[in-house]
């Protein structure tokens, strides 16, 4: 469990994962354990959720739903929602930012949860307590749903220097918010030479992403009529999902525009001379769009809820239960969402949506004293691969679970022949999932 040091430094690392110097985390952290209590005890049949995007938000509005006395506290640090998914399309001016943009107060007063807008900068799972800025919260039941963080480490060491010129300079945008808007003006401001995306080896938050993001930007250079190419250093063998689908689309709508590089396993990146050097060759570019690899949330971190591999050594990813989302190490913690690991789950929204009504429907259960047998999750997810006319290619997967293998099986359905039909569906998928998620 974390001890007062263990309790500084994890507040030191999340908020200087958000951001923050590290002297006033720190003055933060001292008031961290001298902190009054924000709301009277829990009776029992308090959920507290840390973090309020696609699988948080899922979790307290259906928590909600199945049970009305059940007390539901949602923790986000962000002021409003900003969508990951169908970002892309705004890139290219496809959707208006209002599309993507949601605000926590009208689910929160519609389904009768507590919405606190403040960062969470400490958890102790022994005493049950969140801790907040503004004080600690206990818990009966943790579900921690914090997304993903970055890990430029594995590019650049402890360089903090060049970690923070990367981050600045070349926003990842796989996190909502500034790096959106930056990568956006970046992308419209572009003149001429080659825009490279990095695509995460292992694990990352939305497959597709990047090969979509590609052909929104090769959109608005075709559209600009920019001397520009768009140049995916990729380190796996080829595309996936969708392969045939990006592909097409790479050759017959951006031909000359986008080029795809396999095989790219990042060496070294230089983002000062903007080099960077992989084992299909080095490239310079005159921009980017530098996405390293992925990990779970820090909050994960904090809560020393990380899974070991047989060497001991963290995967990055949560340590949780494959069916019921709960943690091996604590009955009372649910790890929902981009940072769960050791399943052949996507990270994706859609996916995110679909375990929160598991975990939802499992922790209403639990305090109710009822034994429920959860369900498997699914997933759907469209690409746009043409700007003008708009279309799509989309994937579907749901799961067969084998009680005596212990094996989850994905069972995909692709369709790679794009269209306007599927670019349509697209954005009655987002409205659909919006409106479940906040109306
Ligand atoms: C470009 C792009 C396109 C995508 N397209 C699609 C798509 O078409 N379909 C799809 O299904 N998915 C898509 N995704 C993936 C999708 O965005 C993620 O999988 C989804 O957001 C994961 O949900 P989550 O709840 O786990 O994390 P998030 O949605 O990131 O929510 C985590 C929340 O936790 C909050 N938080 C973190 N730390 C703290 C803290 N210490 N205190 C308080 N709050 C905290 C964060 O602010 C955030 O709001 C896309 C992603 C990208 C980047």
């Amino acid at each position: 469990m974390l001890s007062r040091r263990d309790l500084l430094k994890s507040a030191g690392v999340g908020a200087l994962a958000l951001g923050v110097s590290s002297q006033p985390v720190f003055a933060a952290a001292e008031k961290v354990v001298k902190m009054d209590a924000m709301l009277p005890p829990p009776k029992g049949n308090r959920v507290v959720i840390c973090g309020g995007g696609w699988a948080g938000l899922t979790v307290a509005k259906y928590l909600k739903k199945e049970n009305p006395n059940i007390e539901v506290i949602l923790i986000e640090k962000r002021p409003n929602f900003f969508s990951c998914p169908i970002s892309n399309q705004w890139l290219a001016d496809l959707v208006s930012l209002d599309f993507l943009s949601h605000d926590y107060n009208q689910p929160a007063s519609k389904y009768g949860y507590k919405f606190i807008n403040a960062v969470v900068i400490g958890i102790e799972r022994d005493k049950k307590r969140v801790y907040t800025p503004h004080g600690y919260i206990e818990y009966n039941y943790l579900v921690l749903a914090p997304g993903i963080k970055y890990n430029y480490k594995a590019w650049f060491g402890d360089n903090k220097d060049m970690i923070n010129y990367t981050r600045v300079h070349y926003p990842a945008a796989f996190i909502p918010g500034s790096e959106h808007l930056a990568l956006k003006r970046k992308v419209h401001e572009f003149e001429e030479g080659d825009f490279i995306i990095t695509v995460p080896p292992g694990a990352y938050r939305c497959p597709p992403a990047p090969y979509e993001r590609a052909c929104m930007i090769a959109e608005v250079f075709k559209r600009n009529k920019v001397k520009g190419r768009v140049i995916i250093l990729d380190p796996k063998d080829d595309i996936a999902p969708k392969g045939p689908g990006f592909r097409a689309a790479y050759e017959q709508v951006y031909l000359g525009i986008v080029e795809y590089v396999p095989k790219a396993s990042i060496k070294e990146v230089d983002p000062v001379k903007k080099i960077i050097k992989t084992t299909a060759g080095d490239f310079k570019f005159a921009d980017a769009n530098l996405v390293p690899p992925h990990q779970a949330g820090e909050l994960v971190w904090m809560a020393d809820l990380i899974a070991k591999d047989k060497d001991g050594k963290p995967t990055g990813w949560a340590d949780q239960d494959p069916l019921t989302f709960q943690a091996k190490s604590d009955p009372n913690v649910f790890l929902v969402g981009d940072v769960i690991g050791g399943v052949p789950y996507p990270k994706s929204g859609h996916m995110g949506n679909s375990q929160g009504k598991i975990v939802a429907k499992i922790i209403a259960s639990r305090i109710a004293g009822k034994e429920y047998k959860p369900t498997l999750p699914d997933n759907t997810c469209y690409s746009m691969v043409n700007g003008s006319p708009q279309e799509a290619i989309v994937i579907n997967v749901t799961y067969d679970y084998n009680e005596k293998e212990k094996k989850i099986t994905p069972k995909p359905k692709v369709i790679n022949e794009r269209s306007e039909a599927l670019a349509k569906a697209t954005y009655e998928w987002a409205r659909s999932m919006y409106k479940d998620m906040f109306a």
